[in-house]
């Protein structure tokens, strides 16, 4: 299954496709993510990533293109995968297009999570993340069982520098005017499902499970 997720930064995108990437066993990939990595270990591509991330706004998309293409040609990718954090512009849904098509295949299914700004806002400002698994947590809604230390591989916990509310705010900014018009461009090819993000991410969960299963029986999938 080829899976898409949507919503603004901090609709729990990443932490649905955790679980999605368990459960159908097939790969998680984070434009977001991947960054990370390369800012941690200093490399070319993190170094140019790195002054754009900085400032709530989107890394180049020929960059971020590039990065999504080599990914998708490894052989972990071939009985699907779950898009998280990618497209974020018209142009990388129109790249991915293009590269989807060059091997006959598309995307499946694309859920976008709702959740509204001042809750974004809440959450961004709470969330915290493991150093070395990427785990997602939230000093409220999710707080890990021993503070400051990952419950699923022992790394460190700590805040994501831009979830410092100021960059947040750009963020969504960037949000709304370059990722929003993806809910469109994906409702008129008939792949667009939308789910409210719940307070509890079981809850999210539930419904994002429903709707994965709901849509591929609708495509016989
Ligand atoms: P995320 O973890 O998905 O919120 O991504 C963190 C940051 O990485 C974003 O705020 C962007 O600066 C950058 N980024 C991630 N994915 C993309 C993308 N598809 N296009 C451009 N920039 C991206």
């Amino acid at each position: 299954m080829r899976i898409m997720l949507l919503g603004a930064p901090g609709a729990g995108k990443g932490t649905q496709a955790k679980i999605l990437s368990e459960k159908y066993n097939i790969p998680h990939i984070s434009t977001g993510d991947i960054f990370r990595y390369n800012i941690k270990n200093e490399t070319e591509l993190g170094k140019k990533a790195k002054e754009y991330i900085e400032k709530g706004l989107l890394v180049p998309d020929e960059l971020t293109v590039k990065i999504v293409e080599e990914r998708l040609k490894e052989d972990d990718c071939r009985s699907g995968f779950i898009l998280d954090g990618f497209p974020r512009t018209i142009p990388q849904a129109e790249e991915l297009d293009r590269i989807l098509l060059q091997r006959g295949t598309g995307i499946d299914i694309v859920v976008n999570i709702f959740v509204k700004d001042e809750e974004i806002v809440q959450r961004l400002s709470g969330r915290r993340v493991c150093l070395k698994c990427g785990r997602n947590y939230h000093v409220k809604y999710n707080p890990a069982a021993s503070e400051g230390k990952c419950g699923e591989c022992g790394g460190r916990i700590v805040q994501r520098d831009d979830d410092k509310e100021e960059t947040v705010i750009e963020r969504l900014k960037t949000y709304h005017r370059q990722t929003e018009p993806l809910i469109d461009y994906y409702e008129k090819k008939g792949l667009l499902y939308t789910v409210e993000g719940k307070e509890k991410i079981e809850d999210t969960t539930g419904e994002v499970l429903r709707t994965v299963e709901e849509a591929a029986q609708k495509h016989g999938i």
